[in-house]
């Protein structure tokens, strides 16, 4: 990309206001932390509800961005950069995407469906990529914002584009179609996911159908809706002439007419009439999903004319796609992320800029790559680009592997090259790993997975995995409840409520909270320990914590006299000054605080007090989420109103002041003061079921099959003989048990996991390391994934029918479960 800055004003409909139009823009960026930013980046400050990349400007300028798509220009910074100003980025994102792409002439394959876009995607990129230089959108980028990244990425080699659409509601397709123009249209299955967001079916279709506006040729399923929705399309976007290019199981009136299916152990075999001709084909899946996505691809295969021999040949190499880049813990303090099953040039730039936002403070950066395929570029210019990528992210070492990236060694500095795979194997225990963060990328063919196995660290096969994601998604949603300039703090405690302490405060930090919360000393020094540099208050500080809590620049809550007295002499001793703390009212939940009848006193030692400064003031409710006990919170508020504003009138002070934590926020919005505590609520659980609709889930505790085995009538399962198999019996063991934070009362058929989107009831008791879970209905096998939480069983029905609250639930699973993040 080479575009004139100044030419892109009038594309923008925007406002100038800078100092340099000729600058040559050749990089877009919204990611402020990307270490791939400088001078030639067009940077677009997307201001979603609270998440206002326009806070980052100064940042980014003290780094050398120099221009700036802008919906304001932050104060004082007008004469500092270049500024387009517009009405809406993210809009004038989309028509930049929507301008660039109309610089470029060649087949777009736009897809859409409900199900399997990202999985059709990649694999009509596997099954044409020996013959075109294909873009694609990388990963899942097909949202409002992802699909003008993907466009963006397009240069002037390629020549074919595959990219995917998602919408969740009306009105959206619309300008991702703007954006993609396809001339060859994949609709895939369209099924019943995300139908929140429409009226019903019909509406789902048409609209997104409308991606398919202008486009030749359309590739579907056929069947009666679509067809019914699609001659009304056809009426209303005239476009000759349009090629309606159908398959079906049912249908003999389908262009493709599969006439026979049949599933082997992993294989299907297929026969199907085109063009009054049969064929057969070998698809390398046996589930249903997996037969239908490759279907779509035929679709798209014949379309473009190959032969039958060729078809057959690429189709049976199909290969399981993994949608997302995976981090887990390594060896030698090291950690991985894992993008082991692809090398292209796009998706290794935003693979660097994964690893630049998940590198562990004092770790080294390292990158092993594979030879890259299919760019377009000759070979000379391709590894000149990744040296360039390389250094702009600041790899500390790159290894290479394959023969022609091992050509290029001299533009790696602090490289190491090998030919191929079991080279770099066979040399692994001298190239000493330790305390790195590692890349491992490479294309298919290098099985890079073995590299990953052998660098992994071995655990059991129980993993509570974290989606970042959803926990950004649900700390955007408590903060756009949230009166501007209200500060948050997100409650950490407890390893972030189970899910993982560090990280998620990583995150945080990257998300500009305001401050953390912890419950003891140790919590926060693990932060402060692990780079978080935000302020943490901790909520139950221990006198003979005072000192390390010093050391750590952490801030006690201060409860009682006792404690301030106690942390006064320490912070005399060390001659602090204005030292951070926060005084804790006691307003009727009874757990910790000042009462009413001690704030006289409380005055009296910090009148004057220059060694401490009350940074804020704070209460607890005990029933924020009881609307019976809504009058009692009414209380507790108007309490604190009153001993907190006695506090600040006395000592002349005017401190932060917060009571809200997750419920309250929800339920008592003119209470939010200067700031609020999130904490259940991050991690996606609302105590409101309504609320909880706009919540993602964030924690998965997964497990395996450890084994399968069938039992007759009349036999029993487990310690005690509790369950007894009334007929002919499949139970599957799983390696997870109390032990692990499972309660005993959860088993014996009261409990369920899942598998295979199935619901297995657990059957006999919870043992310490294990539980057994009845299978006769569900086709499963020894090593296959089982869900003990997330989506379904949910933490909130564990709850319920365990008595107790998710709270609870999160907390207990074992830190012996590996947490395994990822977005
Ligand atoms: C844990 C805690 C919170 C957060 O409560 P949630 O119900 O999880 O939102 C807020 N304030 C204090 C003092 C807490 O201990």
């Amino acid at each position: 990309m080479s575009l004139n800055l100044k030419s892109l004003v009038s594309v923008l409909n925007a406002k100038w206001i800078g100092s340099n139009a000729d600058v040559l823009i050749d990089h877009i960026s919204i990611d402020s932390r990307s270490l791939q930013n400088g001078s030639q980046t067009l940077f677009f400050a997307l201001a979603g509800v609270n998440n206002d990349a326009h806070l980052f400007i100064p940042d980014l300028i003290e780094n050398g961005v120099q221009n700036f798509v802008v919906q304001y220009i932050p104060e004082g910074f007008a004469e500092r950069a270049n500024f387009l100003v517009v009405e809406n980025t993210l809009f004038a994102l989309q028509e930049f995407a929507a301008y660039y792409r109309n610089l470029f002439h060649f087949p777009v394959i736009g897809v859409t469906g409900s199900n399997g876009k990202t999985i059709v995607k990649e694999w009509l990129n596997f099954l044409l990529s020996p013959d075109y230089n294909i873009i694609r959108s990388p990963k899942s980028y097909n949202s409002q914002v992802g699909v003008p990244l993907s466009v963006i990425a397009i240069n002037e080699k390629h020549n074919l584009g595959i990219f995917e659409a998602g919408i969740s509601t009306v009105n959206e397709m619309a300008k991702l179609e703007k954006i993609i123009k396809p001339n060859i249209g994949v609709l895939t299955n369209i099924g019943s996911a995300h139908d929140e967001g429409f009226l019903n079916l019909v509406q789902k279709i048409d609209e997104k159908l409308l991606l398919f506006k202008d486009c030749p040729i359309i590739i579907y399923q056929k069947n009666e809706v679509v067809d019914s929705c699609l001659s009304q399309f056809a009426a209303e976007y005239m476009h000759h002439p349009r090629k309606l290019f159908s398959w079906s199981f049912q249908d003999k009136t389908a262009d493709v007419f599969i006439e026979k299916r049949e599933h082997k152990s992993d294989h299907t075999f297929i026969q199907y009439q085109y063009k009054n001709q049969v064929f057969n084909l070998e698809i390398p899946f046996n589930d249903s999903a997996s037969v239908e996505n490759a279907i779509s691809c035929l679709l798209v295969l014949l379309n473009f004319n190959y032969d039958q021999e060729t078809i057959q040949n690429r189709i049976e190499k199909l290969y399981p796609v993994r949608m997302r880049l995976e981090v887990k813990n390594g060896i030698n303090n090291c950690s991985i992320i894992d993008d082991s099953y692809s090398s292209d040039f796009q998706s290794l730039k935003i693979a660097l800029d994964f690893l630049e936002s998940q590198k562990k403070k004092g770790a080294s950066k390292t990158v092993i790559l594979s030879d890259i395929f299919q760019s377009g570029f000759t070979n000379e210019e391709l590894y000149s680009k990744v040296a360039q990528l390389i250094s702009d992210n600041k790899i500390n070492r790159v290894i290479g592997i394959g023969p022609t990236i091992s050509s290029f060694e001299a533009k790696f500095p602090n490289s190491t090259m090998f030919e191929n795979t079991a080279d770099f194997i066979a040399e692994i225990d001298n190239l000493n790993f330790n305390n790195e963060t590692i890349l491992i990328k490479g294309a298919r063919s290098f099985q890079f997975e073995e590299i990953v196995s052998l660098l992994e660290e071995k655990t059991h096969e129980t993993v509570l995995e974290i989606n970042l994601d959803a926990i950004t998604h649900n700390f955007n949603y408590y903060k756009s409840k949230l009166a501007p300039n209200v500060k948050m703090m997100v409650m950490v405690k407890a390893f972030g409520y189970g899910n993982g302490g560090l990280e998620i405060a990583k995150l945080l930090e990257h998300h500009k909270v305001d401050y953390l919360g912890v419950a003891f000393a140790d919590e926060g020094i693990a932060l402060k320990n692990g780079g978080i540099k935000l302020p943490i208050m901790v909520l139950n500080p221990e006198s003979t914590s005072f000192p390390s809590i010093i050391q750590y620049q952490l801030e006690p809550e201060i409860y009682s006299l006792k404690g301030l007295n106690a942390f006064l002499k320490i912070a005399r001793e060390k001659n602090l000054k204005d030292y951070p703390i926060h005084i804790k009212m006691d307003t009727g939940m009874h757990r910790l605080g000042f009462e009413n009848n001690t704030i006289d006193e409380l005055i009296a030692t910090l009148k004057g007090n220059s060694t401490v400064r009350v940074q804020t003031i704070l209460s607890h409710l005990a029933t924020s989420d009881e609307p019976k006990h809504f009058d009692f919170v009414r209380k507790q508020i108007a309490l604190f109103e009153k001993l907190s504003s006695k506090l600040m009138a006395e000592l002349n002070i005017n401190p932060i002041r917060h009571i809200l934590n997750t419920s309250g926020i929800s339920n008592f919005s003119d209470a939010q003061y200067s700031m609020v505590r999130l904490g259940i609520g991050l991690y996606g659980v609302s105590n409101d079921p309504l609320e909880q609709k706009y919540l993602e889930n964030v924690g998965t505790l997964k497990s395996i099959i450890s084994q399968v085995r069938t039992i007759p009538a009349g036999d029993s399962v487990g310690y005690g003989r509790r369950f007894m198999a009334e007929k002919e019996t499949k139970i599957a063991t799983i390696p997870i048990g109390y032990a692990d934070g499972i309660a005993r009362l959860w088993g014996n058929e009261v409990g369920f996991v899942t598998i295979k989107n199935q619901k297995a009831k657990i059957v006999g008791s919870v043992c310490m390391d294990m539980l057994m879970v009845n299978v006769t209905d569900i086709d499963c096998k020894e090593g296959d994934s089982v869900i003990i939480f997330g989506e379904s069983p949910t933490v909130i029905e564990m709850a319920v029918a365990l008595k107790t609250i998710p709270y609870e639930i999160m907390t207990s699973i074992s830190q012996r479960v590996k947490r395994v993040f990822f977005r």
